[in-house]
């Protein structure tokens, strides 16, 4: 239906995923103002069976793309299903996955790319999103020109919606249409090769406790990593700590590396690079540890603890478990 809205739905390890169960309750919000459905477009290990789940976050039906291999396997069959949806707009989790699926559609489909967007709306019948450009110093918002290709396709940092829980509804679950005869059907997967360190999802993660060249090596990474533990959180670092080769590239935050939206961001030992502040500005709450009191961190941070991380993060950390205990 052209009012339709369609969301890509990762399942890890037989569930789906906070991102999905996020893009569900967004795309039932937006299909509700559009007078369409919220569709989802599944896969990933226990898509099939988990599918007509999505249906308690907001989805009225899913289509469920693939299980194995990579993710970007499916993108052959999410262009069949989008090309056979009529839908207005379709949203993509802020992921590597769902990057590289996005990016295939929208190469193969000629479809428009918005975002990542830090809101959406249907406003007379059209999507518009807005993004913070030029490092959040204008909202710019932005619609398809008309008779552009539907659906428009627009990227969503995670925590943009919130998980919203219906009821017990299940959703319409169908299998994907067929790939072939699509440009994106003619690709088969040679080989692929899990990476020697398995990627963390920060994007998803809601505490991020995030590392920079104050750190010092590795064994201070050890150091946040238990503090991001003890929050359930995830750990991020700056580029100068990636660089160094502490961590992973994975966990860079900013704008050569992932762009975060946690509600709680712990930044230790770094600076606050406009770089680096462009991946996590949009943090719900910034805190700075750092013994440099002009340290440009702490002009934006909620709150900026003045002194010397290895004092302070080992004694949190035990603060903290003691409290939970
Ligand atoms: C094109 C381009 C792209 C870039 N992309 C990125 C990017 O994606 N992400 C990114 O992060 N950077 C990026 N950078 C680099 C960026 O400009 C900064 O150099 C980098 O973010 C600095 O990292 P840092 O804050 O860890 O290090 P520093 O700037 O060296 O800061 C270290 C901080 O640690 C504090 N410190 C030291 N010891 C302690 C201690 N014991 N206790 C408490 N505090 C302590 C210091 O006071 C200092 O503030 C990019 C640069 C360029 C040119």
């Amino acid at each position: 239906m052209a009012g339709d809205i369609l969301f890509l739905a990762e399942f890890v390890d037989g569930r789906a995923s906070r991102a999905a169960q996020e893009l569900a309750s967004g795309a039932a919000g937006l299909a509700g103002e559009a007078g369409g459905a919220a569709v989802g477009l599944a896969y990933g290990a226990g898509a099939t069976a988990g599918a007509a789940e999505l249906g308690r976050f907001g989805a009225s039906r899913v289509v469920v793309l693939g299980e194995a291999g990579p993710a970007i396997g499916v993108a052959g069959a999410a262009a069949a299903a989008v090309r056979e949806s009529q839908a207005m707009a379709l949203l993509v989790p802020a992921t590597p996955n769902g990057r590289d699926i996005a990016a295939a559609l929208v190469g193969a489909l000629d479809l428009p790319a918005f975002g990542p967007a830090r809101g959406v709306r249907i406003v007379d019948g059209v999507v518009r999103s807005e993004q913070a450009t030029l490092q959040g110093a204008f909202i710019t918002v932005s619609e398809p020109v008309p008779g552009a290709p539907t659906p428009a396709v627009v990227l969503i940092p995670a925590n943009t919606f919130t998980p919203e829980e219906g009821g017990s509804a299940e959703a319409e679950v169908s299998a994907a249409p067929s790939a072939a005869g699509g440009r994106l059907g003619e690709v088969s997967i040679v080989e692929s090769v899990a990476a020697e360190q398995a990627s963390v999802n920060l994007e998803e993660a809601s505490v991020i406790v995030a590392g920079g060249r104050g750190v010092g090596g590795e064994e201070g990474f050890e150091t946040l990593r238990q503090l991001a533990d003890v929050l359930g959180g995830a750990v991020g670092a700056s580029r100068a700590a990636a660089d160094a080769g502490w961590v992973a590239y994975q966990l860079q935050i900013g704008q050569t590396g992932k762009v975060v939206k946690p509600s709680l961001y712990i930044g230790v030992g770094i600076s606050g690079a406009i770089q680096h502040r462009v991946g996590m500005q949009t943090a719900e709450h910034v805190i700075a540890i750092n013994k440099d009191p002009d340290a440009p961190i702490g002009e934006f941070a909620d709150l900026f603890v003045v002194g010397d991380l290895f004092a302070i993060v080992p004694r949190l950390t035990d603060e903290l478990r003691s409290r939970k205990r």
